[in-house]
């Protein structure tokens, strides 16, 4: 009598990235069994064949296509089970105690035409931020090489702009080439780009762009009316034709619903390819602006969007980005055991307060968590997909 079983490696089954199989390419065989019969016991001889199927890593299977129930189970679930989870598949992807660092400063602040409801450099609110025009080269090369001596690794660029017109595109080409040079990866936030602006930035040397969808396609219309949902996309799109890597996340706290942060979620999951980095801010109000007096998002349900966004997409840095000011240690701890791995560092973000850098380095001296290098910035290789 032979037994044959295929045993696949527990990684397939979801279960840990460690399994305690050892690989071999030979059947494992055994087992002996008996059976009473009347007249005594009678010996069956039995071979039991195992053979372990270890997964061809040179053509990785596909993820799992989400559906929005799926995704609004995983953000329905008890906590635990789903900080396991999302933990597990952070550690099958990356180091879990490194953490990516990206600087940014705004390079062109203020005076934006679009009315995104959260937004203090909209000049359609009075939030107090004046117009400055674009910094010149030497200040921008300046602060780059700050950022560089105090650990960052991505120096990223950002301008009000509903779109960049041409005279301030030149400039900023000679920014991404001045950056580039230093050693950083370079990472721009322009707004709208067209074809020839997404070609032309990535001639320059741009690694990144970021542009973000930041809420649900349903809610979007309640925070942003001046560009539409497809407009992002478009922009998208044009970013990836030109050969560049793709920051893109959302906001936390305009008032959406846990449906509207599983639909954004799914929504980011689903670029093709996903987004190399998914920023995940929490709404800083901002007197003045619409969202003003929006109510604090529950730390907690906070933590669930990091989460997902991990599962969703396991090989994005997800980025725990504005707002993490206001967050306890405890807080951004269980922010990075639910997969975030990288974060703005410095103490602006754009027009809004950051973290204190020493803050920051006594939060990783406590956690012990290091800096990403250099040439960490890409997620494992040597892994399987989710
Ligand atoms: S978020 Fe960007 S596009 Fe919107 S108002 Fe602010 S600067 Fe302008």
């Amino acid at each position: 009598m032979i037994a044959s079983f295929a045993v696949y490696p527990t990684p397939l089954l979801g279960l840990s990235d460690n399994p305690d199989v050892s690989r071999g390419d030979d059947p494992v065989n055994f087992l002996s069994m008996s059976k009473l019969t009347r007249t005594g016991t009678e010996r069956l001889d039995c071979r039991l064949e195992i053979s372990i199927r270890w997964p061809d890593m040179s053509n990785p299977p596909s993820p799992p296509a989400w559906t929005l129930t799926a995704v609004q189970e995983l953000m329905a679930a008890p906590l635990n089970d789903l900080l396991y989870r999302a933990h597990g598949v952070h550690r099958t992807h990356f180091d879990p105690n490194a953490i990516q660092l990206s600087t940014l400063l705004s390079v062109k602040t203020g005076g934006c035409p679009e009315d995104c409801h959260y937004c203090p450099q909209s000049l359609r609110y009075t939030s107090g931020v004046e117009s400055e025009p674009l910094l010149p080269l030497d200040e921008v090369v300046s602060r780059a090489k700050q950022a560089q001596s105090a650990g960052a690794t991505r120096f990223c660029m950002g301008a009000a702009y509903r779109g960049p017109k041409e005279r301030d595109l030149s400039k900023i080409l000679e920014y991404i080439v001045a950056v580039k040079a230093l050693g950083l990866e370079t990472c721009a936030t322009l707004g709208l780009l067209d074809e020839d602006q997404a070609r032309r930035l990535a001639e320059a040397g741009l690694d990144y762009y970021n542009h973000n969808l930041d809420t649900s396609e349903t809610y979007y219309p309640e925070i942003i009316t001046t560009r539409r949902y497809a407009d992002r996309l478009k922009t998208l799109e044009h970013v990836r034709q030109a050969g560049m890597r793709v920051c893109c996340g959302g906001i936390v706290g305009l008032g959406e619903t846990v449906q509207d942060r599983a639909e954004l979620l799914l929504a980011l999951s689903r670029l093709d390819p996903p987004p190399e980095s998914v920023p995940i801010n929490e709404l800083v109000p901002v007197p003045g602006t619409p969202l003003a007096h929006a109510p604090k998002t529950d730390p907690i349900d906070f933590v669930r969007v990091i989460a997902v966004a991990r599962i969703l997409m396991p090989r994005a840095h997800v980025r725990l980005s504005a707002g993490r000011s206001s967050m306890s240690r405890e807080l951004q701890a269980l922010c990075f055991f639910a997969g975030a791995n990288s974060i703005f560092y410095g103490e602006k973000l754009l027009t809004t307060p950051n973290n204190d850098a020493d803050q920051d380095h006594a939060l990783f001296a406590a956690l012990g968590l290091r800096a990403e290098g250099p040439l960490e910035t890409g997620a494992r290789t040597n892994v399987h997909a989710d």
